[in-house]
């Protein structure tokens, strides 16, 4: 009796059934009897075993190349975007992408929250709703139709950058490549059975992988905060720790300790955390801020084995060419400063504060003039987000004019895995230093932890240990190191290039 199962399709049965079909004839071929064996449909383009003899040999051989070529070709078998909330309370993305190893991959995405306080509301609930239509009406059923395996991430991105066919993403956006794009990564994963820092390690072509430093943004300000502070964060690095556990547990201790020190000084009320779980304290001089860190830092007793990092976020404050160190209070161009001034207040940190090792975005995005004088005239960490925001155009010409001398990774900022990778490797291999970061609005989902390690970038930034949403990650590369147990290797100082 021959047979042809087209009557059965993808999206009519239930996902685990189907994998569940295909392992039983894998793994007894010489069951087929006259009774008919259910088994999904073949891609259309991909050769159908169009009739199949019970005992017959010959058609128990096609089948079961049948069999080995869908598990091996179509191991995308559904994809579904829904809307979640981020910790903001704002709408975000979900994607869910089953496999045909009955696996659900969840990726939650978080759409670009820097500008949201200045966005309504109703515009990110259009901007998610549009990649929700995009992912299931255009990106799922192509996906689900190519002869490609989740573990080839590169042909899979490269795919749907042909379907937009834009340079910027424009037409399906951003948001909707890069939730699929995530979750494909973490299918890859669980498709070759090994750790998704593994896998990101392999497409990254790193032979080992090593535990970041983590940057604790542990007091807030700029547009993050509701106080007259005008740099964004304040951030520790337990760099004298000797794994990420111990890094975290110092992280902790002079976050509680920090706790102490504000509430002393300005009141209970002073101890409230932002966004990112810093504390906020109603402070004006940066240098305060400064002082508040070097006090916490000694009070818990780690002066030896913490520095200090800033986020400045300059272009926050960039009027008319010059820079407003109180720009939340009502303008006055009187008392903007030059680029030149307000790098001379980064050295005084320097030179006052030698624990400072790291400055993100010290200067506008476009202030390019700024930024190269003052990288080459320190020996610190100058880190660009703003300036770069993960495009390899801007990175390059950053490298050409020696604007920055580190890469602040966002996934999705460049918007999939494969140019994430690239971005990270042209960074490396000029010599700079990479931090991979969260965003200011997060959800619990944690394949940064994982990214950071595959990438053996050495540090990370991910808020300060507080909040469920920022522990996650900090978690995650606890379970990982536990994981690696000998093999676990902590960047530490070495932070900025721990491949050398
Ligand atoms: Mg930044």
């Amino acid at each position: 009796m021959c047979f042809r199962s087209r009557s059965i399709c993808l999206s009519t049965v239930d996902h685990g059934a189907v994998a569940i079909t295909l392992r039983s004839l894998t793994v007894t071929p010489g069951t087929y009897t006259s009774q008919p064996i259910r088994y999904c449909a073949p891609p259309r383009h991909a050769p159908c075993p169009t009739t199949i003899g019970p005992r017959c040999p010959s058609a128990h051989l096609q089948f079961k190349r049948f069999v080995i070529l869908r598990r091996r070709t179509m191991s995308i078998l559904k994809i579904h975007a829904r809307e979640i909330f981020d910790s903001r309370g704002n709408p975000t993305v979900e994607v869910d992408l089953y496999t045909n190893k009955a696996l659900k991959i969840f990726y939650f995405y978080l759409p670009s929250l820097c500008a949201l306080v200045f966005t309504p509301f109703s515009s990110f609930l259009s901007g998610v709703k549009r990649a929700i239509k995009y992912v299931n009406e255009f990106l799922a059923p192509a996906l689900c139709n190519q002869s490609v395996s989740v573990v080839e991430q590169e042909k899979i991105d490269k795919l749907m950058l042909d379907m937009d066919g834009t340079e910027n993403k424009s037409k399906f956006g951003a948001n909707a490549i890069l939730g699929v794009s995530l979750a494909v990564c973490k299918a890859g994963a669980a498709e070759k059975g090994v750790p998704l820092y593994r896998h990101i390690a392999d497409l990254a072509g790193n032979p080992e992988v090593i535990l970041p430093v983590p940057a604790f943004n542990v007091i807030n300000g700029g547009s993050h905060a509701g106080n007259k502070l005008a740099m964004q964060e304040f951030m520790i690095l337990p760099v004298g720790a000797t794994s990420f556990k111990e890094a975290m547990r110092i992280g902790a201790e002079v976050y509680h300790n920090l706790k102490n020190v504000i509430k002393e000084k300005y009141g209970k009320d002073a101890t409230n955390v932002g966004d990112e779980g810093g504390f906020a304290p109603n402070i004006l001089e940066n240098k305060e801020a400064l002082e508040l860190l070097k006090n916490a830092i000694a009070k818990a007793g780690y002066t030896e084995q913490v520095v200090i990092g800033m986020d400045v976020a300059a272009s926050e404050f960039y009027r008319d060419g010059k820079y407003d160190l109180d720009f939340k209070s009502p303008a006055d161009p009187k008392r903007y400063i030059t680029s030149d001034q307000l790098g001379a207040i980064y050295k005084g940190f320097e030179d006052n504060y030698p624990v400072v090792v790291s400055i993100e975005d010290p200067f506008d995005q476009d202030d390019w003039a700024a930024w190269s004088k003052f990288t080459g005239n320190t020996s610190i960490q100058v880190v660009g987000d703003d300036l770069t925001v993960t495009n390899p155009k801007r990175i390059a010409k950053a490298v050409a004019e020696k604007a920055c001398n580190c890469l602040l990774l966002k996934v999705n900022q460049i918007g999939s895995v494969t140019e994430s990778l690239q971005a990270c490797k042209l960074a490396q291999s000029n010599g700079w230093g990479v931090m991979v970061s969260h965003r200011s609005g997060e959800t619990e989902d944690t394949f940064i932890a994982d990214l950071v390690v595959g990438l053996c970038t050495g540090q990370i930034k991910t808020g300060a240990p507080c909040r469920s949403e920022r522990l996650a990650k900090y978690n995650q590369l606890l379970r990982i190191e536990e994981e690696l147990g000998d093999k676990a290797r902590f960047a530490g100082k070495k932070f900025r290039n721990p491949l050398n």
